[in-house]
């Protein structure tokens, strides 16, 4: 169902109003963790202000250890409402087990599926019986193949709004988290009518870097970015490192805007 040959046009998802795919791009931008309402009503709607078109937020966090911050939970998502009554910038938020999907049916308009539950198949059957747009991101060790195959889990349910985002793989390199791989731009579109956001905070790992990624992604053809802003990074619950500021999201925003149009 993900394949190109079943579907020759872009597919366009509908995001509660917002579009992706075709010519419509897509720009989700926020904490890497919702840490308390007021931060991110504030950061919400500075986002929105500089351009972006649905707000990302964890409030269930994958962290490498068990003793990191863990999200807020529900609390988190009931957060992310307020921004989104005060913004209207519809919400992405990362759904890590089954147990809580009633509730992100209910209160987000993007499931997030992350890097670490791309392949949870109890997870994307489940997802695949809702109708909610899901964000797929790529397993850090995962095959294009196997990527488009998670895709055909949700998909083999009856829900056909999945959104892949590529957010770097592992490799030998050290001196970025991961290794971006924009070649999953093209391959992704030739193989599949879906559309394809990109995440450079999650690839790169540290802010320098994500700038010219996020460019070189917009003019590759990606129908979107996931960016990590936070009002003060240095001091982010997780991510810190790789979150732009609200300043340095609006100043990339002004070339994306430009590259977006162009492509
Ligand atoms: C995130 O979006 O904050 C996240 C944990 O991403 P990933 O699953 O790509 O690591
Ligand atoms: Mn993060």
């Amino acid at each position: 169902k993900a394949n190109r040959r079943f579907h020759e046009d872009d597919s366009v998802i509908d995001i509660d109003g917002v579009k992706v795919g075709g010519s419509h791009f897509m720009v989700c931008a926020g904490p890497c963790s919702v840490e308390n309402e007021d931060d991110t009503v504030e950061l919400a709607k500075a986002l929105k202000d500089a351009g972006a078109n649905t707000l990302r937020g964890g409030a269930f966090k994958p962290r490498t250890s068990p003793y990191s911050f863990q999200g807020l939970g529900i609390e988190g998502l009931r957060i992310l409402n307020t921004a989104k009554e005060e913004t209207g910038l519809p919400i992405v938020s990362e759904l890590m087990g089954t147990e809580h999907i009633d509730e992100f049916v209910e209160m987000v308009d993007v499931i997030q599926v992350g890097a670490r539950n791309m392949s949870n198949f109890d997870l994307l059957k489940a997802l695949g019986q809702t109708d909610k747009p899901v964000l797929l991101k790529r397993g850090m060790s995962a095959t294009i193949q196997e990527w488009l195959m998670s895709a055909e889990y949700i998909m083999a349910g009856g829900n056909d709004n999945v959104i892949f985002c590529e957010r770097g793989i592992r490799t030998f390199e050290t001196a970025t988290r991961n290794t971006l791989d924009l070649q999953a731009v093209p391959v992704i579109q030739k193989e599949s009518h879906l559309p394809i956001v990109i995440d450079p905070s999650h690839a790169a790992g540290t802010r320098y870097v994500i700038p010219s990624m996020a460019k070189a992604a917009t003019v590759s053809g990606a129908n979107g970015l996931q960016i990590e802003v936070h009002q003060d990074p240095e001091n982010a619950w997780s991510d810190g490192q790789q979150c732009l500021t609200p300043a340095e999201f609006k100043d990339l925003m002004q070339h994306i805007n430009i590259l977006a149009e162009m492509e």
